[in-house]
């Protein structure tokens, strides 16, 4: 099969959040069985080119139709980490791609029509015989629409699109001029309310729920999000859709590089290690631990990696780091956020501890670091208000540390409680709590650091079971291909 897809992230040229990770990994396990994959993003001025080989300028006259005009564009071609990659470059004043940053621009909405309208132009001027177009959240969004409202008209009607949401919150809405901006011209189609027309206001459209409208087959990442989102409450105002739209709808969860995400070959590790052998996990938490000043103990070390939004609980993360240090165990934190006045919050927090010998807090984007820490700590703490799928829990049990997790999206599907979860003993990998509040998260830490420190035989079966869960990309990929192939039938 053909599959292309259309994305605003891509590990490690164009990293933000979870999403990037996703289509990297997917890509190369579905390349890996066999398909051909291709993956289209922005040219961005920040991509990592020291992580593209071989890139190349393969056209530089794609005249794409953009405000009653056209915007000639220049396509590079190069490879990341062995998957074949298409850059778009247009070629105009207003520098889409030229802000040193991937979101948080006035006119994102503008920037992200263009790739959509761009890619499906080119794939269409090459004659691409592509079976799947894979899109992926509001960025994409409108990839379909062009798709089936203009270039199937002009003969390109092979392709199907599989749509997947990351994450409900961010929808891509905006006012009516886009339509026009895009060359949808026929307004009275497109503002409808079974078309782009948002649910919650008439005055504008909503990419996403275009996304869902106009695609063959739309996914969360998830099971229990897919639930969430459709019957719970959590697909913030998309629920309706959603619901008419049913039968084209379903939660698959995302993987795990293995091959990225690797303790046994990380380059990142000061010693490397696998379930059979345990002893340089050990070396690592001792490195982390001099690299902070840490005192040398007995003690666990309890880390938090993520995104400082709302989302993932901070002010629960804040109170796990208060209890870590109340419980005489260790705390490490790496995150950053867009948001400028809550990277203050935990700078002044990171000051606090500036002398401690048993906290650290980072504030910043390290993905070296990261894997360090995923290596030398000995739980992940993920408390989130929501979690459409979670990556850092799956990372983290890939390398050994134990997840404490809120019971919600994809953490509840794939950290299974030590005491309380129905999977047999040789599949619980964590600990969870319910209710999103200081209580929940306090019940699941303290039983995890007593159960580290009452009963360490048993903390090592839950290490060794969290190294034996497999979440790499295996099965969720077959999955997907289960999902083109029956769209494309
Ligand atoms: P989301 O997509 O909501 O940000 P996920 O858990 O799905 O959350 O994915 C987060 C990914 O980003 C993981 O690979 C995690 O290790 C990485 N990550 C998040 N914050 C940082 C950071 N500050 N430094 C390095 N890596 C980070």
């Amino acid at each position: 099969m053909h599959i292309v897809h259309v994305t605003a992230e891509l590990t490690p040229v164009a990293k933000v959040g979870g999403l990037g990770d996703v289509v990297a990994g997917l890509s190369a396990q579905h390349q890996k069985m066999g398909h051909t994959v291709d993956i289209i993003l922005p040219k961005y001025d920040c991509l990592r080119s020291d992580q593209i080989d071989d890139l190349t300028r393969i056209k530089t006259d794609l005249q794409v139709p953009w405000d009653h005009g056209m915007v000639t564009c220049s396509i590079w071609k190069g490879q990341v980490h062995g998957l074949s990659c298409l850059f778009i470059d247009p070629h105009s004043d207003v520098g889409f791609y030229h802000r040193q940053a991937i979101y948080g621009q006035v006119d994102d909405i503008q920037r992200f029509a263009f790739l959509s309208r761009a890619s499906i132009e080119y794939l269409w001027q090459i004659k691409s015989q592509l079976d799947i177009i894979h899109c992926h959240d509001w960025p994409s969004a409108l990839t379909p629409v062009f798709l089936f409202e203009i270039y199937q008209k002009l003969g390109m009607t092979k392709p199907r699109v599989c749509f997947t949401i990351h994450n409900f919150k961010h929808q891509g809405v905006t006012g009516r001029d886009i339509l026009e901006t895009t060359g949808l011209h026929r307004q009275d189609y497109f503002c409808q309310v079974n078309s782009l027309l948002d649910l919650h206001n008439p005055h504008v459209l909503n990419l996403t729920k275009g996304g869902i409208v106009f695609s063959n087959f739309v996914t969360t990442v998830s099971p229990r999000h897919a639930i969430e989102v459709i019957d719970e409450n959590q697909g913030f105002g998309l629920e309706p859709v959603l619901q008419s739209h049913r039968s084209k709808f379903a939660g698959i969860l995302n993987g795990v590089d293995y091959d990225f995400f690797n303790p046994a070959t990380d380059p990142a590790l000061v010693a490397t290690y696998h379930a059979d052998s345990l002893a340089g996990k050990q070396e690592n938490k001792h490195a982390l631990r001099e690299r902070f000043s840490f005192e040398q103990s007995h003690k666990p070390l309890v880390a938090f990696i993520g995104r400082l939004d709302p989302q993932k609980g901070l002010e629960l993360v804040e109170h796990a780091l208060f209890t870590t240090l109340k419980q005489k165990a260790q705390f490490i934190l790496l995150g950053s956020s867009l948001d400028p006045a809550i990277n203050q919050h935990f700078k002044t927090l990171a000051r606090q501890f500036s002398d401690s010998v048993n906290a650290h807090i980072e504030v910043g984007f390290d993905p070296q670091l990261s894997r360090e820490i995923y290596a030398g700590s000995d739980f992940m703490v993920v408390p989130s208000k929501f979690e459409p799928c979670g990556l850092t829990q799956l990372i983290a049990m890939r390398y050994g540390s134990v997840p404490i997790v809120r019971e919600t999206g994809g953490l509840a599907d794939t950290v299974f409680d030590i005491d309380y979860s129905d999977k047999p003993i040789s599949k619980r990998n964590g600990f969870s709590f319910k209710d999103f509040d200081e209580t929940g998260l306090d019940s699941a830490l303290q039983r995890a650091l007593a159960c580290y420190h009452d009963t360490p035989e048993r903390y090592q079966n839950i290490v060794l079971n969290a190294l034996r869960s497999d979440f790499s990309w295996n099965n969720p990929a077959q999955e997907y291909l289960d999902i083109y192939e029956s769209i494309r039938t």
